[in-house]
């Protein structure tokens, strides 16, 4: 199955939930959320339909995979490497997500949304501790260093980006130099940190059927 490539409004409107997609429409009156619109599809206004635990626990994976702009075989292989891992599962899982290079790229304001920011180092323009990466889905350990590749396109592309990104605040355990287009990771984020908008122990539940 490819990757999604329809209207990202339309996940956060199936999840009932702003999943933030968009970049800087996500932050306006515009965003289908805010308007109040409606799950997509000819039943999407029927409310309070009572789902079953799995239902919910389906929904709940589903929520977070999309926000990640993730497919589902690649969801469940990260799910998989968190189980493995010492330590809890659910926080793990949120862990491996968030030191992404994609998105990192993205929290760091360099790229609009996930899906720009994996477009972004699909195209070549970032570096890890001085080497090019390209692999979106490449994780990143504490003490790695991010920066937009020295080349007029990248680097503009990135200014505009962090110009527009006014409102999103760098997270604690990044630091970011915006002139020098560098960033540092420099801890791995807690549960609290990262702010999941979902319960993602429903999603071990989910997982361990
Ligand atoms: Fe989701 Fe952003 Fe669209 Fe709002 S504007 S529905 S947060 S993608």
């Amino acid at each position: 199955m490819g990757r999604y490539t329809g209207p990202a409004c339309r996940i956060c409107r199936r999840e009932g939930q702003k999943l933030f997609l968009k970049g800087a429409r996500c932050y306006m009156s515009k965003c289908a959320i805010e308007k109040g619109l409606p799950a997509p599809g000819q039943h999407g206004s029927r409310r309070g339909r009572k789902m079953s635990a799995f239902g919910e626990q389906l929904r709940q994976k589903q929520c977070l995979r999309r926000q990640y702009g993730m497919q589902e075989l690649q969801f469940k292989r990260f799910f998989q490497e968190a189980h493995r891992r010492t330590g809890v599962t659910g926080e793990t899982l949120l862990q491996l997500l968030e030191t992404r290079l994609d998105n990192l790229v993205y929290r760091l304001g360099f790229a609009a949304s996930r899906r720009a920011a994996r477009q972004f180092t699909l195209h070549g323009h970032i570096a890890v501790n001085g080497k090019t990466a390209t692999i979106p889905s490449m994780l990143l350990k504490e003490g790695d260093v991010i920066e937009v590749r020295d080349r007029p396109r990248g680097r503009d592309l990135a200014a505009r980006a962090l110009e527009a990104a006014t409102t999103q605040q760098t997270p604690e355990w990044l630091t970011l130099d915006k002139k020098a287009f560098r960033a540092e990771l420099i801890s791995i984020p807690t549960r609290e940190q990262i702010a999941p908008v979902v319960d993602e122990q429903a999603i071990v539940e989910l997982y361990s059927r």
